[in-house]
C-alpha cells in the first residue's frame, strides 16, 4: 500500500476568502459553481454498480488476452462497442510493436544430478479458466535475448548491486556462472542487467515462497497464495533507459515508423533470462554448496541456502519469435465545451499476460464504469469544461507499449493540451493508494474525503490517515494529526502513467485500493475470475470505490474554472527531497571515512572466522563536499513564488463569483498547465534522455521504485561527484525555471481578478 493523504481544507481557506470555510467549497471554483459541481459529482457517484464491474471482468478475463492474441483484439472491439453504447465517441488506435514470444525453453540441471524443470502451470480442477493452455502464453520474460548457455548457478539473493558487493566479500564470483535470483527488492529486469553487468552468462529468477507462497498464507486454491508451480512472467526489458517499442524509442510506432535493426536495440537484455516456480528451483538450489548465504537472503524453501558456485551446473536454452504485434488501445473523447485544448486522460491498460482479472481487469472495469457513468451525466445534460480522454491500454505488461506509443506518436499536441493524466492498474481491497505529482497532492485529498470507504463507511481519506496514525512513530504521526493533507507517494514507474509524467512533463496521479489481501497469482494463469471472485474484492465493492474515486477527480478537474494545482504542498515536498539528498551524500562520505578507518584498524581481520571467511571490503577515496547551494536557492524560488500563487488565490476566492475575467482565467490555466512542464528538461537524465522529469524517474537500478531528483540522488548513489556537483547545478536551474513558471501562473491569476 502506498503512502495515503489526509486533507483538511486548504492551506489557502485560512486566507480571506469569499469561500465559506465549510465542506461545500471547492479549490477552483466559484461558489456558484461548486455547488452545481458537486450535484453533478454526487450524481456520478451513485451510478457504479458492481454487478456491472463483475459482469465486465467475466467477459474480458474469460480468455488469455496477451499482446497478439485474438482475444487481446476481441476485447478491444468488446470495449470500443461498450464506449459507443455509453454514447462516447471512440475509437482503436494500432501500433506495430516488437513483441517476442517464446519458441523454445529448456532449463536442466546436469551435475551433480540430473533434473529437467517442469516449466508449465498446470490446470487446477477447481478453476475453470487455469486449462485453457492452447491460448496461453508459455511461462518466459519478454525481451530476454535468445541464447544457450551452460554453467555454475550461483544464489545472488535480489541480484541487486549491494548483493554482489558482500558476493565478492564471499569470495563468489558470477564470471561465468548462471545466477539464480529470487523475485522481490527490485523490479525483475534489475536483476539479469546487474547480472551481466558482473559477468554472468545467464540468469533465472524464482519465486521463493518466503515472498508470495505458502509463508504468506494458503496458497492456490485453497488460499490465494502462489503454489509451487506458480511461475512470474514479465517483461525484463531495460525500462529505467525508455520503456516502450525498442524498435522505435521516441517517436510512435506507427505503420511507417523508422525502426531500429534488433541488433540496435539497446533495452533487450544482454544474457538469456527465464522465469520458473518454486517447485522447479527448490532442486536447483537444494544441490548448491559453498557458503551458507547470508540470513537476510535465505526464504522459505525446507532447505539450506548455499550461495555456491555449484556444484549444481545448469543448461538453458532460450528461443523466441520476434515478430511485431499489432497494439489495439481503445480511446473515447468527450470534447470540452469551454476549454477544448485543456485535456484531462485517464487510463487503464487492457492486455494481460494471461487472464488478468486482477492485474488489469480489476482497474479496467472500473475505469469502462466510470465512462458508463459520464455517458449518462452527459445526457442528463453535464457538459465538461474541458476535453476528457478515456482510454484502455494495450501492451502495458511487455513495457508500457500502447500508452508510450500513443503518447510519442501524440507528444506534440499533449505538450501543447495535456493538464493532468489519471493512471489506475491493479485494484484490490482495503487502502487507497495515493501516488502523483505532488502539485496535485491537495487537489487528490480533497476526492478522497469525499469517498466512503465500503468495509469501514468512513472516508476513504480518514481511514488512510487513521491508519497511519495506527502504525507510524510518535514524529510521523505528529505530522499526520499536524499536516492538513496526508502526503502522497512519488511515482516511479510499472504503469501507464511513465511516459506522461516522466516524458512529456504532463501531471500525473495513479490510484488504487488495496493492502488487504496477500495475493500470489501475479502475472501467473491463476490471475483469473475464479481467484479474483475468491480471494479478492469478491462483491467488487472497491471495484465501485475507485470508479467513484478516479472519476470524480475527472470531473472535478475537468469542470474546474481554475485547475487545483497548489504549489504549497509541492514546495514542502521539494524542500523534504532536498533535504534527504543533502543527508545521502553526508551519510555516504561519513560511511566511507568510518569503513576506511575500520580496514585501516585491521578490524575485519580480527573479527573474521576463518572457518566462515569473510574478507574486509575495499577501501574508497573519501568522497568531496558537495555544493548545494544551487539546490537551496531553487527551493527557496519556490517558496517564494508558492506565497506569490497563494497571495493571488485568496485575491481570486475573495472575488469569486463575481470579477474573474474568463478569458484571462484561460491565460492563468494555461501557465499552471507550464509548470510540470517546467520540471522538465528536454535532455532528459544523464544517460537516459527519454526520461526528462528532474523531479520524478524510476530507479536506474530499482526498476519500478522511485528516485526523486533522480540526477543528483543517483550521482550520489554511484559515488559519481563531479557528475553530482554538475547535477545539483541543473536540477537548481530547473526549480528556479518552475518557480518563475508559478510566478507567470499567479500573475495571469493576478490579472484575473483585477
Ligand atoms: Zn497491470
Amino acid at each position: 500500500m502506498r503512502k495515503a493523504v489526509v486533507c483538511l481544507l486548504c492551506t489557502w481557506l485560512a486566507l480571506p476568502s469569499a469561500f465559506p470555510a465549510d465542506n461545500l467549497s471547492l479549490a477552483g471554483y466559484s461558489d456558484a459553481s461548486a455547488r452545481t459541481e458537486r450535484d453533478w459529482e454526487a450524481k456520478f457517484r451513485s451510478i457504479p454498480d458492481p454487478a456491472n464491474l463483475r459482469a465486465y471482468m467475466q467477459r474480458l478475463s474469460a480468455r488469455p488476452h496477451h499482446v497478439g492474441s485474438p482475444y487481446d483484439a476481441d476485447n478491444a472491439e468488446w470495449l470500443l462497442g461498450k464506449l459507443k453504447e455509453f454514447g462516447l465517441d471512440a475509437h482503436i488506435e494500432t501500433f506495430d510493436v516488437l513483441f517476442p514470444t517464446p519458441k523454445q525453453r529448456l532449463l536442466e540441471m546436469i551435475e551433480p544430478t540430473h533434473f529437467t524443470a517442469k516449466l508449465a502451470e498446470p490446470t487446477v480442477s477447481a478453476d475453470p479458466t487455469s486449462g485453457q493452455h492452447d491460448e496461453q502464453l508459455p511461462t518466459y520474460n519478454a525481451y530476454s535475448i535468445d541464447g544457450d548457455v551452460t554453467g555454475p548457478l550461483v544464489y545472488v539473493n535480489y541480484g541487486i548491486p549491494e548483493d554482489y558487493d558482500l558476493l565478492d566479500r564471499l569470495g563468489v564470483s558470477v564470471k561465468g556462472a548462471i545466477v539464480i535470483a529470487r523475485y522481490g527488492g527490485s523490479w525483475r529486469g534489475i536483476k539479469p542487467k546487474v547480472a551481466a553487468e558482473h559477468g554472468a552468462i545467464g540468469c533465472l529468477i524464482y519465486s521463493d515462497p518466503h515472498d508470495d507462497g505458502y509463508f504468506d498464507g494458503d496458497v492456490f486454491p485453497l488460499g490465494g497464495l502462489r503454489n509451487p508451480d506458480g511461475v512470474q512472467r514479465g517483461s525484463v526489458m531495460d525500462m529505467p533507459v525508455y520503456p516502450g517499442d525498442p524498435l522505435t524509442p521516441g517517436v510512435g510506432a506507427t505503420k511507417d515508423a523508422k525502426r531500429l535493426p534488433i541488433e540496435q536495440a539497446v533495452t533487450l537484455t544482454k544474457i538469456p533470462v527465464m522465469p520458473i516456480s518454486y517447485g522447479d528451483a527448490q532442486p536447483l538450489l537444494a544441490a548448491m554448496k559453498g557458503p551458507l548465504a547470508p540470513a537476510a537472503w535465505r526464504g522459505a524453501l525446507p532447505i539450506s541456502y548455499h550461495v555456491g558456485p555449484g556444484p549444481a551446473k545448469v543448461h538453458f536454452k532460450l528461443a523466441a519469435n520476434w515478430d511485431l504485434k499489432t497494439l489495439h488501445n481503445v480511446i473515447a473523447r468527450i470534447p470540452g465545451s469551454t476549454e477544448p485544448d485543456e485535456w484531462i486522460i485517464r487510463g487503464n491498460h487492457h492486455d494481460a499476460w494471461v487472464n488478468g482479472a486482477d492485474d488489469p481487469v480489476s482497474g479496467a472495469v472500473a475505469l469502462l464504469e466510470e465512462a458508463r457513468a459520464l455517458g449518462m451525466l452527459l445526457k442528463q445534460g453535464w457538459k465538461p469544461r474541458r476535453t476528457i480522454v478515456y482510454c484502455l491500454w494495450d501492451g502495458e505488461e511487455p513495457g508500457l507499449l500502447g500508452s508510450t506509443e500513443w503518447a510519442e506518436a501524440h507528444a506534440e499536441e499533449l505538450r501543447r493540451v495535456g493538464a493532468v493524466y489519471i493512471n489506475s492498474d491493479s485494484n484490490g481491497r482495503g487502502y487507497l493508494g495515493m501516488s502523483g505529482s505532488h502539485t496535485l497532492e491537495h487537489f487528490l485529498n480533497g476526492v478522497a474525503r469525499d469517498i466512503p470507504d465500503p468495509e469501514s463507511k468512513v472516508s476513504v481519506w480518514q481511514r488512510n490517515q487513521f491508519a497511519r496514525l495506527a502504525r507510524q512513530s510518535p514524529d510521523e504521526r505528529m505530522e499526520v494529526r499536524s499536516r492538513p493533507d496526508l502526503r502522497i507517494g512519488a511515482l516511479g514507474s510499472g504503469s501507464d502513467y511513465t511516459a506522461f509524467l516522466d516524458h512529456l512533463g504532463i501531471a500525473s496521479i495513479d490510484l488504487g485500493f488495496g493492502g488487504e489481501d496477500a495475493s500470489g497469482i501475479y502475472h501467473s494463469i491463476y490471475d483469473d475470475f475464479y481467484w479474483y471472485t475468491h480471494f479478492s474484492d469478491t462483491d467488487f465493492v472497491y471495484g465501485r470505490a475507485l470508479a467513484q474515486t478516479a472519476g470524480t477527480a475527472v470531473i472535478r478537474l475537468a469542470d474546474a474554472e481554475l485547475l487545483p494545482f497548489d504549489f504549497d504542498d509541492f514546495t514542502d515536498t521539494i524542500r523534504h527531497y532536498v533535504q534527504e539528498v543533502e543527508r545521502l551524500a553526508r551519510d555516504r562520505r561519513d560511511q566511507i571515512i568510518e569503513r576506511n578507518r575500520q580496514i585501516d584498524e585491521g578490524l575485519f581481520a580480527a573479527i573474521n572466522d576463518p572457518r566462515h571467511p569473510l574478507s574486509a571490503p575495499p577501501k574508497e577515496a573519501v568522497p568531496p563536499f558537495l555544493n548545494f547551494a544551487p539546490l537551496e536557492n531553487g527551493l527557496a524560488a519556490l517558496d517564494r513564488t508558492a506565497q506569490l500563487y497563494r497571495h493571488a488565490l485568496a485575491q481570486a476566492n475573495t472575488n469569486a463569483g463575481s470579477a474573474l475575467a474568463r478569458a484571462l482565467l484561460r491565460d492563468a490555466n494555461t501557465k499552471l498547465i507550464a509548470v510540470e512542464r517546467a520540471l522538465t528538461l528536454t535532455d532528459g537524465l544523464p544517460n537516459r534522455p527519454w526520461f526528462q522529469h528532474q523531479i520524478y524517474a524510476p530507479g536506474f537500478y530499482t526498476g519500478y521504485g522511485v528516485k526523486t531528483l533522480p540526477a543528483v540522488r543517483e550521482a550520489i548513489e554511484q559515488k559519481e561527484w563531479k557528475l553530482a556537483d554538475e547535477q545539483i547545478v541543473r536540477v537548481g536551474k530547473v526549480l528556479e525555471n518552475a518557480g518563475e513558471a508559478i510566478e507567470g501562473a499567479s500573475s495571469a491569476l493576478g490579472q484575473a481578478v483585477k
